[in-house]
């Protein structure tokens, strides 16, 4: 895992003292949606798909931070939606920044150049940009609807390095993709463009998305990735996951998921049971926890989980069983 040393401790700290408490059930980070509105309209999307009324609501900030401040996560993951379209986004991250929660903000990137003295965001090693960038040119901007989205994205990187921002993407990958695909755009990212780590998905059957024809099976998904990873490929890149989730995601290991390891909240409050499925929302996270029925959910327990492979179900138990063995802890921190 290429996680900086800082994050790494401070979540190592905090797995150890969530085990020290015996807390069987905690959050390692949040997917936090403060709107669902988007400038962009792509066709794997299943965030975009809400009412005119539900898509002009903006969440406050103090909202935010309360649900952070009762969950504990250490980490948030601000999307929508599209973040930059939210008028105190800014205040919102620094005000995370400030209580030392670890932010990745994850963005389109059209508005970043663009709307940039709207904003006042400062570097800082608890802060990152999440730029989603799902394959070079002709890819990518089929991916979003966009033709000249990726030219724009690439150029928003460089501008936020050229500031001291940390740059992390997020690829989302499709039947449509091969093997060869997921290389090349790898390589660009860590090679060329150097951004500081990357994370990939196979993507999830949203039941609304526009595009249905596109969403990889689970023998589609291991076969892509083993084949991407191969030939010592999958050590050369800054990748932002657990030796073990890369595992499950190329076929090695199997198992369950715990969706409440990375629990969502939006303007709707606490999504049950994760961030790609809504079966109802609680106001609180301990609620969510208390009646969720967790053992319901994921492959073989529910039809919308069969093809699911997201990390928001399956990186906390990759991390959860990494902390669990010794090995595995090794081999985390030397990154293999
Ligand atoms: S940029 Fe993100 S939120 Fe916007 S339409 Fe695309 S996938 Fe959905
Ligand atoms: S397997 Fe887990 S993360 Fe995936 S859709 Fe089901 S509950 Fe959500």
């Amino acid at each position: 895992m290429s996680m900086p040393l800082r994050q790494s401790l401070k979540i190592g700290a905090y797995l150890m003292k969530q085990k020290a408490l015996r807390r069987e059930k905690f959050p390692l980070l949040v997917e936090l949606e403060p709107l669902f509105a988007c400038n962009l309209a792509c066709s794997g999307c299943g965030k975009i798909q809400k009412p005119a009324d539900e898509l002009r609501r903006r969440m406050p900030v103090q909202q935010a931070l309360d649900a952070m401040e009762e969950c504990g996560a250490p980490m948030v993951s601000i999307a929508g939606g599209e973040p930059l379209m939210h008028p105190q986004i800014d205040d919102l991250v620094n005000q995370l920044v400030a209580r030392k929660k670890f932010v990745f903000l994850c963005t389109n990137a059209m508005l970043v150049r663009k709307w940039w003295d709207r904003f006042d965001f400062k570097p800082s090693p608890y802060f990152a940009f999440t730029v989603h960038i799902d394959g070079l040119r002709e890819r990518h901007d089929a991916s979003v609807n966009h033709e000249g989205g990726f030219d724009e994205a690439v150029e928003a990187i460089k501008w936020l390095k050229a500031r001291g921002f940390r740059v992390t993407t997020n690829s989302t990958f499709f039947t449509s993709d091969t093997p060869q695909n997921i290389i090349d755009v790898l390589d660009f990212l860590n090679d060329d463009l150097q951004v500081d780590e990357m994370m990939l998905s196979p993507a999830y059957a949203y039941e609304k998305a526009p595009d249905q024809e596109h969403f990889p099976g689970v023998a589609e998904t291991h076969a892509l990735f083993s084949k991407a990873f191969a030939d010592g490929r999958r050590k050369h890149w800054r990748l932002n996951h657990s030796p073990m989730f890369l595992d499950f995601l190329e076929g090695k290991v199997d198992f369950g998921c715990t969706a409440w390891g990375i629990p969502s909240y939006s303007l709707n409050g606490w999504q049950r049971p994760c961030y790609l499925m809504a079966d109802g929302y609680t106001t609180t996270y301990r609620e969510l926890i208390e009646t969720t029925d967790w053992d319901s959910y994921g492959r073989g327990k529910d039809d919308r989980c069969a093809n699911c492979m997201a990390h928001c179900g399956y990186e906390p138990t990759a991390v959860l069983a990494t902390m669990g063995s010794l090995r595995e802890s090794i081999r985390a921190v030397r990154g293999a």
